[in-house]
């Protein structure tokens, strides 16, 4: 076999920025099992800097209080930060600041668009909702790579509606087949949802084709952006998709914050999910009219502080380069793909060596169970992610029970990169 050579990426950051950059982050300074932490489960939920974490605490120290209600200073501050914060985390992904919903995560996001659909298909919306509304026989199309969260929500709406979900296949490879997306999307699809970002091959799906296919048809496209915001440079309205979800927690921000985005006159258009309090005008003992979105998606008290730790990451991660990060992160993936390949006995999933990949690795040990890999890995202080990450249609077709990955982001080092490496060579001897 000819020996492959790609061209390596060249460093985003000095020694010195790197570490200035990790100095932020006071979790990677702790030890686990006796050994320094090596982090490498960024793809699960990323660490946070101290800009994010010190925020929380000083709003809830000196401006706490509940958004667009009370007329007291205190409200209207907390009101104007909420309020920064989705102008901020809207500018960040090419957006509008009202096309920009709140959620708990990106699970809810999506399901939230489904859930709404369906109400839109059982009556609900009026004439405005018409376009959303599914028939039997209508098709929900995604892809075979999808993560739980962006395949369940469509296999319930399918159920509650009649309509039929039809997937993409990968290739042998983990590649989408685009010939395959050609045929599939037709006449019938009223809906393309698919993943941006593998988060278990670290691939990155051709959007702008998807997005064509889905127009040609008049299909509504719903972005799967979690592995994506954290760490591509992502402009929305370029990309033209219809929806997007994405989870804070994985971008340097808390958790118990995610983003839906719409278009403004499809978020308008679209009944609500949730219902109750600070989503409305007007209500009567029989009936309620809606605010406009992003209200009309943000019953109940609201996740203020989060919302507001969520922009802090932005302007962290902006401070730092996106660009800069994903080129750094371009390259520990390769560094890790390169090394994995090299250990007998490793089958690296997804992309070859000298592929695009973001900066995360998914491989499996013959004849070792990823768990045991994880916990061997764990004795030695490194984090990474075992079984099926949520994607278990993908393993099976991959022909795998489960598999680990290491996935790094913007503080991750080479040196950590080679530990990691240095790990599984070891757990291959331990267990061979
Ligand atoms: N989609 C992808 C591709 C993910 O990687 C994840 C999280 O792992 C999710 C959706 C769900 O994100 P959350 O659990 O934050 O809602």
């Amino acid at each position: 076999m000819t020996a492959i050579s790609p061209a390596p990426i060249a460093p985003a950051f000095t020694n010195a920025e790197l570490a200035a950059v990790r100095a932020d982050f006071p979790l990677l300074g702790v030890a686990v099992n006796g050994h320094p932490l090596v982090y490498l489960d960024s793809g699960a939920t990323s660490q946070k800097p101290r800009s994010v974490i010190d925020v929380e605490r000083d709003y809830y120290e000196t401006e706490n209080a509940a958004v667009h209600r009370g007329a007291h200073t205190l409200a209207a501050l907390a009101t104007e930060r909420f309020e920064d914060a989705r102008a901020t985390v809207a500018r960040f992904v090419g957006a509008r600041a009202d096309e920009i919903v709140w959620t708990s995560n990106a699970t809810e996001a999506i399901n939230l668009v489904a859930y709404a659909i369906g109400n839109a298909t059982a009556g609900r919306g009026g004439t405005a909702a018409e376009r959303f509304r599914l028939a039997p026989g209508d098709e929900i199309v995604v892809t075979e790579l999808e993560h739980h969260a962006n395949l369940i929500p469509w296999q319930e709406l399918a159920a509650r509606t009649g309509a039929v979900l039809r997937f993409i296949p990968v290739d042998d490879a983990g590649a989408l087949r685009m010939d395959e997306a050609a045929r599939l999307i037709g006449p019938r699809t009223r809906i393309l949802a698919f993943t941006h970002v593998s988060n278990v091959l670290g691939s990155v799906t051709p959007v702008g084709e998807l997005v064509e296919l889905a127009r040609e048809v008049g299909a509504l496209t719903v972005l799967d952006a979690c592995q994506s915001a954290p760490h591509l440079s992502l402009d929305l309205a370029a990309l033209g998709v219809d929806f997007a979800a994405f989870s804070g927690h994985k971008m340097l921000g808390p958790t118990g914050i995610g983003v839906l985005y719409g278009r403004r006159e499809l978020l308008n258009a679209l009944p609500p999910f949730l219902t109750g309090g600070s989503m409305i005008t007007t209500v009567t003992m029989e009936s309620a009219e809606y605010l406009p979105a992003p209200q009309r998606f943000e019953a109940g008290t609201q996740r203020v502080s989060q919302a507001i730790a969520l922009a802090t990451a932005v302007d962290y991660l902006q401070s730092v380069g996106v660009e800069r990060i994903a080129q750094h992160e371009a390259r520990l993936g390769a560094r890790l793909v390169e090394g994995l390949a090299r250990i007998p006995g490793v089958t690296v999933l997804g992309p070859a060596v000298g592929e695009h990949r973001v900066g995360l690795a998914t491989f499996d040990v013959a004849g070792v169970h990823s768990h045991d890999v994880g916990q061997f890995l764990d004795d030695r202080g490194i984090a990474v992610r075992v079984g099926h990450h949520c994607a278990q249609p993908l393993h099976r077709r991959l022909g795998r029970v489960s598999s680990t990955r290491a996935s790094a982001y913007l503080y991750t080092t080479d040196d950590e990169v080679d530990a990691f490496l240095a790990g599984v060579v070891a757990a291959t001897a331990f267990f061979g």
